[in-house]
Parts: C-alpha cells; sequence; structure tokens
C-alpha cells in the first residue's frame, strides 16, 4: 500500500478511533468505569504495513469490573456486526462474555470537531436473544471465508418527538411527530419487539423501536466486584490476558512472581508472554530489557518486533525511550525498516516523548525512519533541537537542510529562517527560500527587507502560486485527474 492509500484507510480507522474515545468518555463519567484498551491500538488510527494477529478480545475493558466493551461507530447508526460461518469468526466470537457489551454510535466526520452521538448499548446476551430477528447482510466468496454482516432492525427517526403508546401485542408504536402523531408499525416483521416506554422523549436519530432489549444498566458493579488476581491463574487465555493486561493499572508489584512466571513459561502464547514483560516494564527495568530482546533479536518474527515496539511507546520511563532509541537505530539486517520506524514514532507520540533522542532520526538514510521521525516531532521544539536545526542550515549538506528548512517552515518559525538565509551556502540557500514560500506571506513580509534582492524575488515568485486558481487545494492536480478520464473507444 501506498501512503495515499494509507490517508484513506486511516480516515476509515479514525471513525473507530472516535467512538472508541466517546464510549470511553461515557463509561467513565456516566457510569463510574475505569477503562482501557484492551485491544492494543484501539484508539489509533496509524497504519500499519505489519500485521499483527491480535488475540480476538474486544477493544476495551473496565478495570473496575472487568466488564469488556466493543465498541462500533459508522456514519449511519446500525447495530450490524460482521459475521463468518469460519470457526471463530462469528460475530459473538470475539471474547465476548454473555454480559459484556457492544456500544454502537453514529460518527459524523464532517463537524469540526468530529461528533458523535446516539450511543446503543446492548448485552451480547440480548442481541442473541433477538437473533430470530437479525438479517444477513450480502455474503462475500467462500474464498473471503463466507464473511457478512449481520444487522439487528431497528427504527430510528430523523425527527424528534415522544413515545405516545406501545402495543407490545401487535409490535406497534405511536409517537409525535410535530403536531401530530405517526404509527410505525414495520416491527411486526421482527421476531422480538422493544421500545422506548411510553412517555419517553427521544432525539432525532435515536432508536424508538428496536429487535432487541437495550442494556437496562452499564453502571460499573465497582471495587471487588473483579478477581482479576484470579484470573491471572486461569489456564483459559481469553480470562488470563486482560487480568495481564489490567495489573499494569491495577499495580503489578503485588503480583509480580505471577507476571515474571507467565512471561518466562514458554508454553504460553507469545502475546501473553509480551504483555507480561509490558504490564511489568513500567516498574521493572528488567523488563524493558525483555522487550527490547523481543524487538531486536534475530529469531523474533516481525510481528512480535512491532508489538514490542508499540507496547514500549507506552511506558514512559527512561529505560524504555532508551530501548526504542537503540531500535530505531538498529543496524541489525533482522530489524525492518517498519520496526524502526514505529520506534521512532514511539519516542514523539508515546508516553515518555524524547524530542532530543528523535532529531537524529530525522536524517536517517531510510526515508521511512526519517519521515515517521520528523512528523512527530512536537510542534514546540526544545532549545537544543531548534540549535540542531540551525546548524544544519550552515552546512554544506542539502539532505540535512531540506530538513532543517521543512521543520522550521512547519512551525512557521520565519525569523530563523531568514536569519539563517544570510550565512547559508548557496544550495542551502535556495532550500530555505522554497521553504519561506511555504509560509505566509503575513508573516514573512515584514522581515523582507533583510534579504537581499534575489532571495526576495525568488520568495514573492513562489507566493504567486496563492494568486493561482488551479493551484488551490481544491484544483490542484484536477486537470490531471481529468485527463485520466478521458478514455472512450
Ligand atoms: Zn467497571
Amino acid at each position: 500500500m501506498g501512503f495515499k492509500e494509507d490517508v484513506d484507510f486511516a480516515r476509515f480507522l479514525s471513525m473507530g478511533v472516535y467512538a472508541a474515545d466517546a464510549v470511553t468518555q461515557d463509561l467513565e463519567h456516566n457510569h463510574g468505569h475505569r477503562i482501557i484498551e484492551l485491544e492494543r491500538y484501539a484508539k489509533a488510527n496509524k497504519v500499519w504495513q505489519t500485521k499483527i494477529k491480535r488475540m480476538r478480545l474486544p477493544d476495551l475493558m473496565c478495570v473496575t469490573c472487568g466488564r469488556r466493551f466493543e465498541s462500533k461507530g459508522k456514519t449511519k447508526l446500525e447495530i450490524k456486526l460482521s459475521d463468518s460461518s469460519l470457526p471463530g469468526r462469528a460475530w459473538c466470537d470475539g471474547g465476548m462474555r454473555l454480559d459484556d457489551i457492544f456500544a454502537f454510535a453514529r460518527v459524523n466526520m464532517k463537524t469540526s470537531p468530529v461528533t458523535v452521538s446516539n450511543l446503543v448499548y446492548v448485552t451480547r446476551q440480548s442481541l442473541e436473544d433477538a437473533l430470530g430477528s437479525s438479517k444477513e447482510g450480502n455474503r462475500k466468496s467462500v474464498s473471503e471465508g463466507s464473511e457478512m454482516d449481520r444487522k439487528w432492525p431497528m427504527w430510528t427517526p430523523d425527527y424528534a418527538g415522544e413515545v405516545v403508546a406501545v402495543d407490545d401485542g401487535l409490535k406497534k408504536v405511536r409517537v409525535t411527530k410535530g403536531t401530530s402523531t405517526y404509527l410505525y408499525g414495520s416491527g411486526s416483521r421482527w421476531a422480538t419487539f422493544h421500545t422506548l416506554k411510553a412517555g419517553t422523549a427521544f432525539e432525532a436519530g435515536q432508536p424508538v423501536a428496536f429487535c432487541f432489549r437495550m442494556a437496562d444498566s452499564v453502571a460499573c458493579a465497582g471495587d471487588g466486584s473483579w478477581s482479576w488476581k484470579e484470573d491471572l491463574l486461569s489456564a483459559d487465555e481469553d480470562i488470563r490476558f486482560p487480568a495481564v493486561k489490567a495489573a499494569r493499572f491495577l499495580g503489578a508489584e503485588p503480583v509480580e512472581d505471577v507476571l515474571i512466571g507467565i512471561a518466562g513459561d514458554e508454553a504460553n502464547d507469545w502475546r501473553l508472554r509480551l504483555e507480561a514483560h509490558a504490564s511489568l516494564a513500567p516498574t521493572r527495568p528488567a523488563s524493558v530489557a525483555a522487550l527490547l530482546v523481543l524487538a531486536e533479536c534475530a529469531d523474533s518474527t516481525d510481528e512480535v518486533r512491532m508489538e514490542a515496539v508499540l507496547s514500549l511507546s507506552e511506558i514512559g520511563t527512561e529505560e524504555a525511550a532508551e530501548a526504542l532509541h537503540s531500535i530505531a537505530n538498529s543496524t541489525a539486517p533482522a530489524v525492518p525498516e517498519e520496526v524502526r520506524a514505529a520506534a521512532a514514532w514511539g519516542l514523539g507520540t508515546g508516553a515518555g516523548e524524547a524530542p532530543a533522542k528523535l532529531i537524529h532520526l530525522v536524517n536517517d538514510p531510510s526515508v521511512l525512519v526519517a519521515t515517521h521521525a520528523a512528523a512527530v516531532m512536537p510542534s514546540d521544539l526544545p532549545q537544543e533541537c531548534l540549535d540542531e536545526l540551525l546548524d544544519w542550515l550552515r552546512a554544506d549538506d542539502l539532505r540535512r537542510a531540506a530538513t532543517a528548512a521543512h521543520l522550521l517552515a512547519e512551525r512557521a518559525l520565519v525569523a530563523e529562517l531568514v536569519n539563517a538565509l544570510q550565512a547559508a551556502p548557496e544550495g542551502v540557500r535556495r532550500l530555505i527560500v522554497l521553504a519561506l514560500g511555504d509560509t505566509s506571506r503575513e508573516a514573512v513580509t515584514g522581515l523582507l527587507s533583510r534579504l537581499d534582492a534575489q532571495s526576495r524575488a525568488g520568495i514573492t515568485t513562489l507566493w504567486a502560486k496563492n494568486d493561482d486558481w488551479l493551484r488551490q487545494p481544491d484544483t490542484d492536480g484536477i486537470l490531471d485527474a481529468l485527463k485520466l478520464q478521458t478514455l472512450r473507444r
């Protein structure tokens, strides 16, 4: 996949991220849960090419009560899950127990900021009870594992109103609609029928009638309701993995020996062993070292390396930052570029940001590593990083100079660029002029008088692209795109 396809995919993933975040906020603030990401990266939209086959578990979990939540965000609110006839791939197979909760939400990516609304909570049990009313969507080919969608029908009016009367027997519901009323009758086609209670007001887009029973309460059962230390000893990985993951948040020290045992037992799944180290790592440098070994050693698979790097990125200690730095700079042939790029990414976006370590990676000979490092440099540069960039503009190394010019221009540090212009070697001067041409006219105009005539002329010529109607964001490249569509035989 090229980086343009990645952008499209990231946009698609963003919807899920916004939904998971809104569900987290609601569960924490309105229902008393303490939510963590049970599936790593459930709340991130970064696209990696190295696919990690994680355990089939829901996105989110409460570390107080142990309840699991699978969140789904779509443009349109629908109770829809992917389903398959393959073993372990049915809609209910993702590690959801009967009282675990599916959370559906509507995500509107067109507003700024993005809005998430109409949260619907429903237990796996309720969806099973209403299975007779659910409908299969289009089944893809057998070669794709007979993957399809399963949908539980409901009625969501696009207007606000109030429920006037419910007829359970005939499966009908009457609601107010403006100044009159409307009788909804299509529910009679469902085997099971539930509605909001008579007298309940509803918002536009909120489900009023549905074939499943909505969760009555999603409140947290509170302290003591989950015996996670016992779950650590379970033989069932679906039970043990969430407990291992939660240990980091609940205090790993009292169970350190158990976790060390899990991490060291080669009979365990690699993901369980890695996660035990990840839970120990914030308080145990030896586990950081173990994750570093997993990322770098010759016999790890790429998915193990990648998961080790992503888990190190979650740890805010100096040792973890050192480990990421080592991986990002690794010269071992077994360590792929993307693993190094992910380590750089972790140094910029992870729990322990380390811009001083990151700055040397923006000139890495690997384009993948260098661009990942540059993209996550903080917007407020620490002085030592700024000094470093200014040094690069004085030396005769065009690659370094170009990086520096981009990073400064992106941060609108125009005075620094203008000052650097005086002392820069010839080739570097042109790169600085190019970068200034990318910045706003307003920011630079006041400084133009400090420049020589040639640089001034260069910058003002570059600004002319603002006056060119075919170089605007909505028109740039449009002629090429249209010419590609002139094929007609
Ligand atoms: Zn809870």
